[in-house]
């Protein structure tokens, strides 16, 4: 049996580029299928999650407007990505048999619900895993900010963002050999060195609700329910102790 969770309430954030598996575009059911058993291992052990997937897999606002589309309609685009990417992840949670809701910052309701704080932070409560989908809703931002902008709306106790490595390092580690992990960063340090974690609005809002940030890989497993009763790799990012 794994140990207690440190957090009770959190927020998983994942980007589209991590649904991919080995493809170059797009959406891998079996790769979609393992992150979601990480959630179900999380879910088992008594943590209440909620998810905010990227879109970047599928189409990202920056690369149509720098091919000369109007950013705003491009972000739009990029809004609807992140929307096939949290239908993909309930479709997968579900056949698991966990209880999902998705919740959409754009208003699509035939296949998912408006987002609705309260309505959200009820679905939790009851177990169910809520998959924020659309983003913000606006143009202009990114996932990032809009799971620091969840994760503070449902009370969240962490911010984890899975990516592709354990943690923060000098350097990438793909590349540089002797790149080090960091095992803790204040928000500020993420700020003034400009470490690519997330990105500055995203840092700006945990940092002002004094929410850690958990940067830890998506691709070990068990990784997840590690990080969540502080056994795994992970750097942690938050305030400096008073
Ligand atoms: N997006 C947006 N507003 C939001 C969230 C996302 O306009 O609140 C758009 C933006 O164009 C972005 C795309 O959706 O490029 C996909 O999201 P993101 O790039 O954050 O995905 P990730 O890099 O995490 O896969």
């Amino acid at each position: 049996m794994p140990s207690k969770p440190l957090y009770k309430r959190a927020l998983l954030k994942v980007s589209g580029e991590a649904l991919m598996g080995n493809q170059q575009y797009g959406i891998d059911v079996e790769t979609v299928d393992r992150i979601a058993r990480e959630i179900k291992q999380a879910t088992d052990i008594g943590c209440e999650i909620c998810l905010v997937i990227g879109g970047g897999n599928i189409f990202r606002g920056l690369s149509g407007a720098a091919k000369g589309m109007e950013r705003a309609s491009a972000d739009y685009m990029g809004m609807l990505a992140t929307v096939m990417n949290a239908l993909a992840m309930q479709n997968s949670l579900e056949r698991m048999g966990v209880q999902t809701r998705v919740m959409s910052a754009i208003p699509m309701t035939t296949i998912a619900e408006p987002y609705i704080r309260r309505r959200a932070v009820r679905h939790m409560e009851k177990g169910r895993v809520v998959i924020f989908a659309a983003g913000t809703g606006n143009p202009f931002f990114t996932t990032d900010t809009a799971a620091a902008l969840r994760a503070t709306e449902m009370g969240c106790d962490a911010l984890m963002k899975g990516t592709q490595v354990d943690g923060v390092y000098s350097a990438d580690p793909h590349k540089v050999k002797d790149a080090t992990r960091y095992e803790r960063l204040t928000y500020m340090d993420v700020l003034a060195r400009d470490l690519q974690v997330m990105d500055t609005s995203a840092i700006a809002l945990a940092r002002e609700n004094n929410i850690p940030i958990i940067v830890f890989s998506i691709h070990d497993d068990g990784g997840f329910v590690n990080v969540l009763t502080g056994n795994g790799r992970c750097t942690i990012i938050e305030n400096a102790a008073a």
